[in-house]
């Protein structure tokens, strides 16, 4: 398997290859049926864990990693990566996904997919951007514009609008409350300087974050992800962030609807990858 030459090495010292050897015969090495529906696969899965708690606890034997990188790739990174940004699909479809990923002209993808069974597939080199976390819209109503504006201003717009309302949405009530001391995402900023903290320090979110997508129900239902991706999520986020030198913690490791409340935000919440989504269990 050619991973570039980059250095894949893991904080406790195995590599991904020994990782990927390992996994043959690991005890996840179930595949997902794509004519089964979430629940089922949910309740398999699930079951799966409690049967064996130590292979779905930590082991990273069990962390099967598939390059799926297309020849076509973004753009080399100009910037650091400063946070590592989890995103659900929408969609469990894998097969469907899985071709989106590879073949779409505009290179939307993430640098990981991890399916329903825990198998993550890398779309994307670290040191490559990969677009999957961008901004929408035009001018000043462009959602980095209107970020860089503060809360105030962002607040009273929803996304397919531009619909300026009176107060600030309430389905941003939850980004304000995780949140209580940023204006948004970027920050505010004065005259192109930053006058307010914000989660990516003044970058664009696609050059500087590697993006993980979690396949997952449709959006806007309550968000169920499957013990064996909250098994291999967490060891995946702590090599990435071993790799860029990051804290593993709330700040540095965040959900698309933090990066991008109007664009992921309805009025029961974030859902990319949810309000549901268990945060403890990524993050320790
Ligand atoms: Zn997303």
């Amino acid at each position: 398997m050619d991973f570039g030459g980059q250095n894949y090495d893991v904080r406790d010292g195995r590599s991904y290859a020994i990782a990927i050897a390992n996994a043959t015969s690991g005890k996840h090495k179930r595949q997902p049926k794509n004519q089964k529906t979430h629940e089922i696969l949910l309740q398999e899965w699930t079951k799966c864990c409690q049967d064996s708690k130590s292979a779905c606890s930590g082991n990273l034997a069990d962390m099967d990693i598939i390059d799926k990188i297309p020849d076509q790739g973004g753009p080399r990174r100009k910037t650091s990566v400063v946070s590592v940004v989890i995103h659900a699909t929408g969609d469990t479809d894998l097969e469907k996904v899985l071709a989106f990923y590879a073949n779409n002209r505009r290179l939307v993808r993430p640098h990981y997919l991890l399916d329903l069974g825990g198998t993550v597939y890398q779309f994307t080199p670290e040191d490559r951007v990969a677009y999957h976390a961008g901004y929408q819209g035009d001018g000043p109503d462009n959602e980095g514009v209107l970020y860089r504006a503060g809360w105030e201003v962002w607040s009273r717009r929803i996304r397919k609008a531009p619909w300026i309302v009176q107060e600030p949405f309430e389905g941003y009530a939850w980004w304000r409350s995780r949140w209580p001391n940023l204006e948004s995402p970027t920050g505010r900023w004065e005259a192109g300087t930053q006058v307010s903290p914000g989660l990516l320090a003044g970058a664009n979110p696609n050059g500087a974050t590697v993006g993980i997508e979690c396949l997952s129900p449709k959006h806007r239902v309550p968000e169920v992800f499957t013990g064996a991706q909250y098994a291999v999520l967490p060891k995946l986020v702590v090599e990435i962030c071993g790799r860029h030198d990051l804290p593993v913690d709330k700040d540095h490791v965040v959900g698309h609807q933090d990066l991008n409340p109007i664009g992921r935000s309805d009025l029961s919440g974030g859902w990319d990858p949810g309000v549901g989504f268990d945060w403890a269990r990524v993050l320790g």
